[in-house]
């Protein structure tokens, strides 16, 4: 199957493998309160990355248009989110970003954009970190490895120097330094085949060598297995991975770490205005609940209690530490 062609999901989610697996703890997943509304602002993307769920890259004509952002905002302003993360494809990407900026910044106490760096160091994007700053909007970036030739492999020739670039950049505006109140959060995730590594060690490596090679400094690192899904899922099919890489996640299964999976406490939206319990199941074709309801539709918050899609990629949430 081509990259770019959509993944049929498996709708009948009661029979998965991660069913059986919460049943046998015991364990039900539902919504508790939601507290962060996900904007995915389109599949945008100026890399091609190995691991994306999504398929993300150039090329693609999935974006929010400013009606659709207007409807989620206007969502967003019945229901005061505590939170708001603006995600993509590289969010930069989306011809309306400055605006969508702006406009959720006032909807929300705290607002995320999601980075993959490169595309924030390029296309002339200054008056974008400008505005980041300015509404003290919270970074969070990737930045697969610290080693480049991994980080390439991953991403595309030449997007680590760029990625080392943006972070100076941030660096300078005062993102990432203590006291300006300018977070700057970095995502790590494995090249191939294997589980994310320990967080804690990842992150004390990272600051060591980024502070020494390049005077980089951040405030926290996320380390998150990759979600089997989208283009990373091909590559596990094609490189005969994909069933030891299934094994390894579901033979991981942490059950305490189901109570802090995101979908308890988030709601995705995707590019045209559907709701998805998170940005996985966005990737999968798996709507809110399994029912596919527009945001024009949604009154407040979806509510507690009421249920979550699964299918076996959730097990990328339950192994070991889990992703939250
Ligand atoms: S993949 Fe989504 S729905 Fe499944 S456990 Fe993770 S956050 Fe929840």
């Amino acid at each position: 199957m081509a990259d770019d062609q959509p993944f049929v999901p498996e709708m009948d989610t009661e029979t998965t493998g991660f069913s059986r697996a919460l049943a046998r703890h015991g364990l039900k997943l539902t919504r508790g309160h939601t507290q962060i509304l996900q904007v995915n602002v389109g599949l945008l993307c100026n890399q091609t990355c190995g691991h994306c769920h999504l398929n993300a890259g150039p090329g693609k004509t999935e974006v929010m248009t400013r009606q659709t952002a207007g409807q989620v905002a206007a969502w967003a302003g019945r229901v005061s989110f505590e939170a708001i993360d603006i995600t993509g494809g590289a969010p930069e990407m989306n011809p309306d970003i400055i605006t969508i900026v702006e406009t959720f910044a006032t909807l929300s106490p705290k607002l995320i954009f999601r980075s993959n760096l490169s595309a924030l160091n390029s296309g002339g994007r200054e008056h974008l970190m400008d505005l980041l700053k300015r509404l003290k909007v919270t970074i969070v970036a990737s930045l697969a490895s610290i080693n480049a030739s991994q980080a390439d492999a991953q991403r595309g020739d030449g997007v680590f120097r760029a990625s080392i670039a943006a972070l100076q950049k941030l660096n300078a505006l005062g993102y990432g330094q203590p006291e300006t109140g300018l977070e700057l959060n970095l995502v790590s995730n494995p090249t191939g085949a294997f589980m994310a590594a320990d967080q804690a060690q990842t992150e004390k490596r990272f600051r060591q060598m980024l502070e020494r090679q390049w005077g980089i400094t951040f405030n926290h690192l996320f380390s998150f297995s990759n979600a089997p899904l989208g283009r990373f899922r091909r590559w596990l099919e094609r490189s005969g991975n994909l069933s030891t890489y299934l094994k390894k996640l579901a033979d991981g299964f942490n059950p305490c770490a189901v109570d802090g999976v995101m979908c308890r406490t988030l709601v995705s939206v995707s590019w045209d205005g559907y709701l998805y319990d998170c940005d996985f199941n966005l990737a999968r074709g798996l709507p809110m609940g399994r029912n596919r309801v527009h945001v024009t539709d949604m009154i407040g918050r979806p509510e507690p209690g009421s249920p979550i899609a699964t299918a076996d990629h959730c097990y990328t949430c339950t192994v070991g530490a889990g992703f939250t």
